[in-house]
């Protein structure tokens, strides 16, 4: 997803401008670096932006204002009741939350119903426990349908973990 912020800003997917470029964990702690920061990672640049450092708060509000850009366009597109993120930027706090949510309110259309965002109940470890959830061998059923069994069609509901 483009987001204006993130105009000229690499990308690891080999693009530029993409979210991922100005909202995640990496890129925050890139830019706070750039900024003359010291941080190794997310929770260092959060811990400066507590601390009372302008340039880690704001280029953590430039996140949540990206991701909610991103999500209020999602909205328009696809109309959803909810959208549930995830990943380790969730751990920001509920007042990253709160912006996340303002900059989706400005993005969407009028026509848009009212949109909850929440985040996951994993956190951080959503991505680990996904990963081990398609490493775990299922007897039997190592192909794709085994791996995402909402494609494999009708179910009697034994493949359920
Ligand atoms: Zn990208």
């Amino acid at each position: 997803v483009i987001v204006a912020g993130a105009a000229g800003l690499p990308c690891p997917c080999g693009r530029d401008g993409h979210l991922e470029s100005i909202a995640s964990g990496p890129a925050m702690t890139r830019a706070y670096r750039l900024a003359g920061g010291s941080a190794d990672d997310l929770r260092a640049v959060a811990a400066a932006a507590t601390g009372g450092d302008g340039a880690a708060r704001g280029i953590l509000e430039a996140g949540a204002d990206a991701i909610g850009s991103a999500l209020g366009s999602v909205a328009n597109l696809l109309d959803p009741e909810l959208i549930v993120i995830g990943g380790g930027v969730t751990g920001l706090g509920a007042d990253w939350l709160d912006r996340v949510r303002s900059a989706a309110a400005r993005t969407t259309i009028p026509l848009i119903g009212a949109l909850r965002i929440e985040t996951g109940l994993l956190g951080r470890a959503a991505v680990a426990i996904g990963a081990a959830r398609l490493a775990r061998p299922i007897p039997g059923r190592l192909d794709s349908t085994a791996l995402f069994p909402a494609h494999a069609g009708p179910s009697n509901g034994s493949d359920t973990p």
